[in-house]
């Protein structure tokens, strides 16, 4: 790299041009960029492919002295570097994959001033000699590379990134820019927090996939309604539809090959060999949909997928967004859609746990309130989950199911009184279908045995059929009005929230289900 001062590398635009052969920034590259060059704190969220490095490789590049970038993942630190250098740059990385002789060699250009970018390890730069080498030279910045590991609500803590508020008390004057792709709002708060990056301007940008349009439908029969939605919509298309277990891939798989379409199972119970042929042949072919579990995915960049169906919620909105986001990487329409009832959301809490059973388990469910708030919401979908992700959108977008066709509600207050009044009399040991029976009347050998029919609560609910009792119940959970049991066989119980409805002290609004089918939400080109 020529001398920064060079005429031709005098403005980021200059070393995006001629470093690295893009024509123009993305997003707010731009933005990210001028205010580190100033001297200020960053924190930036962007989704995966979002192009954070460059936010800090171009500043380490134009700012005199050397762009310290700390990153969680030696393997990738290699490839950057690799990367780098290539394009000219002047980068290294020290950490315990190398070899004496070579971690000598880098320190020796540390000093020298030879470096533009040195990657390393947080728990090498936290050593009392690494810092006390770092107190006589002259630093570009700090760049924390994927600092949602400093937050326990991250998916992947690292106890030693909750140490690196030293850099702040230890070199005041250098600039730090944090970066990640995990952006709700504790995992925000952990970051700023610990990382002292209170003074920080935030950048969330990236999260919003204009061609993407949304839409979330009840599940009846989940595999009748994917195989309506492809023949209906995406006939010899390629997709994926993501499940929630191997035996449901399995299946899905066989259904859609019996109905002709060229489906393949990708989950981790299958051998290495038929797990990657399988890959391969969808990303060559035409056409092919892939059935998966979250397994699938990483790393897989095939453009033209023009769908992506869930038949269970994934179990967080960053889940979602990750894997929705595998469609219309080409920027052409694409749909992501999905169907779910209130058994996948009982299956999933028992997946998560207790906190006996996963330390995690706090966390986790929240992340899933999170994700069904987003089911159940009357708002435009892509604006509730930009909203999420801290991008907020000034107008609905036009381009998901709850634009297209705005979502009834209705005053649910009387109807949620009966339903958790009878889980209240039943002694909250009961799951949806049988509570549902006790509303509608219906004298079941499991009602007599019990001597439900005995109860008030029995046939109060008549005036509404069996799917929208069902839909009541769901909606409870997803308001947060009701919890599932996670011990017993998705039981329901009661919460402080529920005692507030059942009291009357408040009103519950609920969303009128179309029973639709997906056909019906048409497609908006945008
Ligand atoms: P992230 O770290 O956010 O996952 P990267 O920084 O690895 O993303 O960037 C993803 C890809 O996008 C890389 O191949 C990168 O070279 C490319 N990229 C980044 N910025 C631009 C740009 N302004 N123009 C074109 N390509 C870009
Ligand atoms: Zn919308």
């Amino acid at each position: 790299v020529p001398a920064p001062d060079a005429p031709e590398l005098s403005t980021p635009l200059d070393v995006l041009r001629h470093v690295y052969g893009y024509h123009a920034f993305q997003g707010e590259q731009h933005g990210v960029i001028e205010h580190v060059l100033g001297g200020g704190d960053a924190l930036v969220l962007m989704p995966t492919g979002g192009g954070k490095s460059l936010c800090y490789q171009i500043p380490s590049i134009m700012r005199q002295g050397t762009g310290i970038v700390i990153s969680p993942l030696i393997a990738l630190m290699q490839d950057q570097v690799s990367a780098l250098t290539q394009m000219g740059v002047r980068a290294a990385c020290l950490n315990s994959s190398l070899s004496p002789a070579r971690q000598r060699e880098v320190e020796a250009a540390l000093h020298g001033g030879a470096l533009d970018l040195l990657y390393v390890a947080p728990e090498r730069l936290m050593t009392p000699q690494f810092l006390n080498r770092l107190d006589g030279l002259p630093i570009a910045l700090f760049a924390i590379d994927e600092a949602h590991c400093v937050s326990q609500w991250g998916h992947d803590f690292r106890p030693e990134y909750t140490q690196l508020s030293v850099l702040h008390e230890r070199f005041p004057k250098v600039p730090r820019i944090a970066l990640t792709a995990t952006a709700d709002g504790p995992t925000r708060r952990d970051i700023v927090d610990h990382l002292q990056l209170g003074g920080a301007s935030v950048f969330s940008t990236g999260f919003d996939r204009p061609n993407i349009s949304y839409a979330i439908v009840q599940k009846d029969r989940g595999i009748d309604q994917l195989l309506a939605f492809i023949r209906q919509r995406h006939a010899g298309e390629a997709g994926i539809v993501y499940r929630i277990s191997r035996k449901k891939v399995e299946e899905t798989a066989e259904a859609l090959q019996a109905a002709g379409i060229p489906a393949l199972p990708y989950h981790a119970g299958m051998t290495a060999i038929l797990r990657s042929h399988n890959q391969e042949r969808f990303m060559r072919e035409e056409g092919v949909v892939m059935v998966a579990t979250v397994a699938f995915g990483m790393g897989v960049d095939k453009p033209n997928v023009r769908f992506v169906a869930h038949l269970e919620p994934p179990r967080s909105l960053e889940a979602y967004h990750q894997e929705t986001g595998r469609a219309g990487r080409d920027g052409l329409p694409a749909e992501a859609f999905m169907t779910y009832g209130l058994a996948d959301v009982v299956i999933l809490r028992k997946m998560i746990g207790s906190p006996e059973e996963n330390p995690r388990s706090f966390i986790e469910h929240q992340k899933l309130n999170a994700m069904l708030g987003f089911l159940e919401t009357v708002e435009c979908r892509r604006k509730a989950l930009l909203g999420y992700f801290g991008e907020p959108l000034a107008t609905s977008c036009g381009n998901c199911d709850t634009c297209i066709t705005p979502p009834q509600t209705w005053d649910g207050t009387v109807a949620a009184q009966k339903a958790l009044s009878c889980v209240y009399r039943t002694g909250q040991r009961f799951g949806v279908a049988h509570l549902t029976d006790i509303l509608l009347g219906k004298l079941t050998k499991r009602v007599a045995d019990h001597g439900h029919n005995e109860f008030k609560t029995f046939g109060c609910g008549k005036e509404l059929a069996k799917e929208s009792w069902k839909s009541v119940f769901r909606q409870l959970v997803a308001l947060g009005l009701l919890d599932v049991d996670m011990e017993g066989h998705g039981s329901l119980l009661l919460n402080e929230e529920s005692w507030q409805v059942l009291r009357g002290d408040r009103t519950v609004q609920l969303r009128r289900e179309s029973l639709a089918a997906p056909a019906a939400h048409g497609r908006v080109t945008p």
